[in-house]
């Protein structure tokens, strides 16, 4: 039997080895790195509301009403006032029916993906799909087929080859992929969807904050939103708390309340967690979330293009190739003062190795400067 510390091994000749590194203070443009202070290039903190005062107004606020722990599941006594009025927000402003809450994304994707559907039906992903979708799909007992990125004669395809049954299709997509930055062909997803009588569900964990005048996403953005049979996302991201949810008709999420294993089974998120999220929903939609939106477009099209790459978000992938490489990178840019994380297998495929630039409205342009200056001197 191999042990532990052969396996660690092996991982750290190949530079795959992960280790953590310790942040000091609370999340924001500047940061101290294990010690080291530099600028935060790595968080997904878009908005810049991980550290606001009002969120953290509200939290305190949302611990004197109702205590810091939820002592139970939803569905035994953990369901409290905190929660529903996260879910009447979600829903008010996503436009459908119903939604529900999550102690985070990565709950949320794989309780509700395996509560749609089972043995029997069919999950249709994009390749680049997230962890969390992929862990639902396999835990949901479904057959599995995969397109590769955006192939969208691909995904009709599959579409046509399941269409003859009358089990469930479901077509799983992120409206911006987490590791490229780049965006999903909503518009056709959707047609080729309609066309074959398939549900979707869209991941919106980064677009959520960051498109849309209201800042709901891709999907309000691209004016596709009653399209979208399963709106998804992460309250830990743009929205800058902790959380995740769905969102939909009724029925769909009455069917995840009485399936979703990692609801039922598992302890209500703290109900100060649920109400800031509401309220960091809330600053999203407000004037002040749309100047820190608009902030954060100038800030990626300011970047894009000085690095001379397609700035379609707020993830900006600066394409290195050998892991040993990217962590190189990674180190010297820290050691100056500057935090982007590299990305390497398994994350992403082997030699496509990356630095992953994530941007803020907080950062300023001499923040952008400082970057630009280092990595193409
Ligand atoms: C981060 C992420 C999740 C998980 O959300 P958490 O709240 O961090 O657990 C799900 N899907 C995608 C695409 C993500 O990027």
């Amino acid at each position: 039997m191999k042990d532990f510390t052969a396996e660690l091994a092996e991982l750290d000749e190949q530079s795959l080895r992960r280790t953590l590194r310790w942040l000091d203070g609370a999340q924001s443009r500047e940061i101290f790195l294990d010690g080291i202070e530099g600028l935060n290039f790595a968080s997904n903190d878009y908005l810049g509301l991980a550290n606001h005062a009002d969120l953290k107004t509200a939290m305190l606020e949302g611990v004197e009403r109702w205590g810091v722990g939820s002592g139970a599941s939803r569905l035994i006594t953990g369901s409290m006032t905190a929660h529903g009025m996260l879910e009447e927000k979600i829903s008010e402003l996503k436009g459908t029916e119903a939604a529900l809450s999550f102690a985070n994304g990565y709950a949320t994707s794989v309780g509700t993906v395996s509560a749609l559907v089972g043995k029997g039906d069919t999950v249709i992903l994009d390749k680049l799909s997230h962890a969390s979708l992929i862990d639902g799909a396999r835990l949901s007992g479904a057959t599995i087929r995969v397109f590769p990125h955006n192939n969208l004669e691909k995904l009709e395809r599959l579409l046509e080859s399941c269409s003859k049954t009358d089990s469930r299709v479901l077509v799983i997509t992120e409206s911006v992929f987490s590791m490229d930055g780049d965006v999903a062909l909503l518009g056709d997803i959707i047609r080729l969807k309609n066309q074959f009588g398939a549900l979707l569900l869209l991941d919106e964990a980064h677009g959520l904050g960051v498109y849309g005048e209201n800042g709901m996403g891709l999907s309000e953005y691209l004016g596709l939103s009653s399209e979208v049979d399963i709106h998804m996302g992460t309250l830990g991201k743009a929205a800058g708390v902790a959380g995740g949810y769905i969102a939909g008709c009724r029925d769909m999420v009455d069917l995840v309340v009485n399936k979703g294993r990692s609801f039922i089974y598992s302890t209500a998120p703290p109900p100060a967690q649920a109400y800031t999220a509401m309220k960091a929903l809330e600053l999203i939609v407000s004037e002040e979330g749309k100047h820190r939106r608009e902030k954060l477009w100038d800030n990626i099209n300011y970047l894009s293009q000085k690095l001379k790459i397609e700035g379609t978000s707020a993830i900006l992938p600066w394409h290195v190739g050998e892991s040993e490489e990217a962590l190189a990178l990674m180190e010297s840019l820290k050691q100056k003062g500057i935090f982007v994380p590299a990305i390497r297998y398994p994350t992403v495929p082997r030699k496509t190795a990356r630095l992953r630039i994530t941007l803020t409205a907080e950062h300023s342009r001499e923040d952008l400067d400082l970057l630009v200056g280092k990595l193409v001197g």
